[in-house]
């Protein structure tokens, strides 16, 4: 670009192109080569500081020297979340022609906070809602929905609506009920909202990491009798750690009995809905009063994109619904629905575009194989992992996670031993960087946890990082007897 100020941040149309078309050769390249590069990225702050630490920079620099030192210095030291062998936390395998769709969202920059600025956007947004509404069992023309930047988001907004329509302004004796597995992003909601920590319930979970019905009952009543008031109860369907789904029908009849709000956290195992077993284990999922999905999961969204889906979607406009003079003029009639009256945000990007388009593209059939190919992968994992004597389950098999640990059945090693050598097999496979395996806490053993939701995971894949975990085990083994 030119010496003098480009103060109107203008490019060519040569320029553009060649830049445009230079990014869409990376991003190409990116997902036709990932699979042979390797997922971990491993870098310090003193490191990151040295490579990237600059003053700003007052005056311009040419185009592709910038995006040529952020392909070369900045990409490479991220972790590839959708490798086929990124087994740990939540993987983002993503898609290609979402990833355009979100091109095609910023470079149009749709405004899609209310109707007026973009009505075919606020369309799409109600017609992708219908379609996750139909999905889930929810009414499609009282329900509702948004979507929101991910999980955590939508888990706030749920929060704010459930406090609002049972508790109204006062929620000072309100308390609120959610199992020891539940995920974090729930308690930092309940927090943000301003609960006190008195009102939060940690109920704890069975041998299978089921919220416990009995408890929770009792808890419920000893609040009553003290003159609390409990309000709303949230499961889970898919905890982070095993995929565990909490019993859905029976907390839903607990919440009708005891009139409490019934939000399900479904960010990770609500897309399971898509395949049999799924829709077998999320059987009571029509029955919340708000139910948490999470599009950049297990639908295999680029982030951001979280769903919050209500039965009636006057529930979320009659609490996020404010009327300032400044936004008279679009207000429009009701059925044009404003998507910043239904959230947080009022400046929105359009989200819905490309689980519009993947959806389209692909059909719900491919969606519905690859969810069905993610849990029989994990179940031929567990299978693999029960005919070695090598290997132990600590959870089995669940929408598509499995937990597991090296405790090879001749050497009879006690439980600090095995925490150890587990601790030590994810370090040294992260080290290798050649998968990303990382480790949780199960019943207090130190386990292997793998979520394979990346439907381009083989069990080729999964046999040759079992392969490096034996050798890494087997080395702390002699050095041990040694
Ligand atoms: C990931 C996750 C969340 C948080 O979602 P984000 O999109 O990361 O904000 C909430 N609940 C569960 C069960 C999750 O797995």
């Amino acid at each position: 670009m030119k010496d003098t100020p480009n103060y109107k941040l203008a490019l060519s149309k040569e320029e553009m192109q060649d830049y445009g078309y230079k990014i869409i050769d990376h991003i190409v390249d990116h997902f036709e080569t990932q699979k042979h590069k390797n997922p971990v990225a491993l870098a310090s702050r003193e490191e990151m500081d040295s490579l990237l630490t600059e003053r700003i920079p007052e005056q311009s620099t040419p185009a592709n020297e910038v995006l040529d030192f952020v392909m070369n210095q900045v990409i490479p030291n991220s972790n590839i979340v959708s490798h086929p062998k990124s087994y740990s936390f939540v993987p983002g395998p993503s898609n290609y022609i979402s990833a355009m769709a979100d091109t095609i969202a910023t470079g149009f920059n749709i405004f899609s906070g209310g109707w007026a600025a973009s009505p075919a956007a606020a369309e799409l947004e109600i017609v992708t809602m219908n379609w996750l509404l139909e999905i889930f069992g929810f009414p499609t023309k009282k329900g509702g929905g948004i979507f929101t930047s991910g999980g955590s988001m939508a888990n706030l907004t749920a929060l704010v609506t459930a406090r609002r329509i049972k508790c109204g302004s006062d929620f000072s004796k309100a308390t609120i009920y959610l199992s020891d597995q539940a995920h974090s992003s729930n308690i930092k909601a309940i927090k943000v909202v301003g609960f006190k920590k008195e009102q939060i319930r940690i109920i704890p979970t069975d041998m299978e990491f089921k919220i416990s019905l009995n408890k929770l009952k009792n808890i419920i009543a000893r609040d009553r009798l003290e003159g609390l008031q409990p309000f709303c109860i949230i499961a889970s369907a898919g905890t982070t750690n095993t995929g565990t789904v909490d019993p859905l029908d029976e907390i839903a009849d607990i919440c009708a009995h005891e009139n409490l709000w019934f939000h399900i956290d479904g960010a990770y195992g609500g897309a399971a809905i898509l395949a049999k077993d799924g829709q077998h284990l999320l059987k009571g999922i029509e029955r919340a009063d708000s139910l948490t999905v999470d599009p950049h999961k297990w639908f295999f969204q680029p982030y951001e994109i979280g769903c919050l889906l209500v039965k009636d979607h006057n529930w979320l406009s009659s609490t996020f619904s404010e009327k300032p003079e400044y936004l008279r003029d679009i207000e429009g009639n009701e059925s044009e629905i404003n998507f910043y009256d239904h959230g947080i945000q009022l400046t929105r990007r359009f989200r819905a575009l490309k689980f519009y388009m993947s959806l389209k593209t692909f059909g719900l059939e491919s969606f519905r194989k690859a969810i069905t190919y993610n849990i029989d992968l994990a179940e031929q994992t567990e299978t693999l992992l029960r005919k070695s004597a090598l290997w132990e389950i600590t959870s089995p098999a669940t929408l598509a996670i499995i937990n597991f640990r090296y405790n090879p059945i001749s050497q009879n090693l006690p439980e600090e031993i095995l925490d150890r050598i587990n601790q030590n097999i994810s370090k040294e496979i992260i080290a290798s960087k050649e998968a990303l395996l990382a480790t949780t806490v199960l019943q207090g053993q130190i386990v292997l946890r793998m979520c394979l939701i990346n439907p381009r995971t083989t069990i080729e894949d999964i046999k040759s990082t079992l392969e490096q975990c034996e050798m890494y085990g087997e080395a702390q083994l002699l050095a041990k007897n040694n």
